[in-house]
């Protein structure tokens, strides 16, 4: 794993009071977090703020961060909650706490891979993780299975039954096929799961009853989480550029544009941006100049 090799050594590097190595971190995620957060916010300076206040988060609790984790993962839960702030400061509404969870605000459609607090993240760790990673395993191994038998349409079915939530009809609709043929592919797709899950170490298997596991919400999230469906970036900058090739041609726009995965949307946002703008350098600046003088603190913490 590059990203993350290359994560921890900044890490490593900020952690002894390195400013270049923040500032890098600060360019190699910016786009992708300030496009998430213009999705949920709009345009205007409350997503550079909560870009801003992510940072600044980050930078203050990097003595709890856990280098096993996903930096990636990691600073999205910060700017989550940090919208979250914003949303609830905004809308005042009080069945708002701090574990927010803005699902109610996009029925139907996916969310990104964290749904946590940073204060929350370790707590919850733990607990459900092994199951979380029981679920993942057979999941990947279906989504695989498909992709290598080139079975990308049937992936789409799943895809929008498992992650999206649709029922089988509106699936059918969507994907203009029988309402019989989705069913179909779900009763395969569940026998799959089925019979990879026969296949793990028995305490792993022991960790899930059929319901637990073929509980819509508990596949939705897992699948969501750990983003088992997500593109590649050098995939999707493809698709931007108009040279990716079918069937990944027709995958990447369903993915994007029917199941109009937000995480993949911030990122063809991002790649899509103007190399040239002089604004992400300037915004890169003013979020370093924000945030570099904590650095020097952390050693002292
Ligand atoms: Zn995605």
């Amino acid at each position: 794993m590059e990203t993350h090799d290359a994560d921890s050594f900044l890490i490593e590097a900020i952690r002894h009071g390195d400013q270049r190595a923040w500032r890098q971190l600060i360019d190699r995620y910016q786009g992708r977090l300030l496009a998430f957060a213009r999705s949920r916010l709009g345009a205007g300076s409350d997503a550079e703020d909560a870009l801003q206040e992510t940072f600044l988060g980050f930078v203050t609790s990097l003595k709890h961060f856990d280098a096993g984790r996903s930096l990636e993962t990691y600073l999205f839960a910060i700017l989550r909650y940090k919208i979250g702030e914003v949303l609830t400061k905004k809308q005042r509404r009080s069945e708002v706490t701090a574990g927010f969870d803005i699902e109610d605000d996009a029925p139907g459609l996916p969310e990104p891979s964290v749904s946590e607090t940073p204060s929350g993240i370790a707590a919850k760790r733990e607990g459900s993780d092994r199951q979380a990673d029981v679920i993942a395993t057979i999941l990947r191994r279906l989504i695989e299975e498909l992709r290598d038998k080139g079975r990308l349409e049937d992936l789409r079915v799943i895809e929008l039954l498992f992650y999206v939530g649709l029922r089988n009809k509106e699936a059918g609709e969507l994907l203009g096929r029988d309402e019989k043929a989705i069913a179909g592919v779900k009763f395969r797709a569940l026998g799959r799961l089925r019979e990879f899950l026969a296949e793990l170490q028995e305490d792993d298997r022991g960790l899930l009853d059929d319901q637990r596991l073929f509980g819509d919400t508990t596949i939705a999230r897992v699948w969501r989480r750990r983003r088992l469906s997500c593109l590649k970036r050098n995939t999707l900058g493809s698709y931007l550029l108009g040279v990716l090739d079918e069937p990944w041609l027709s995958y990447t726009a369903f993915h994007l544009d029917t199941v109009k995965c937000l995480m993949c949307r911030a990122n063809a946002e991002d790649l899509s941006e103007d190399a040239g703008e002089l604004s992400t350098a300037e915004r890169g600046e003013e979020m370093f100049q924000s945030s570099v003088g904590f650095l020097s603190r952390i050693d002292e913490a």
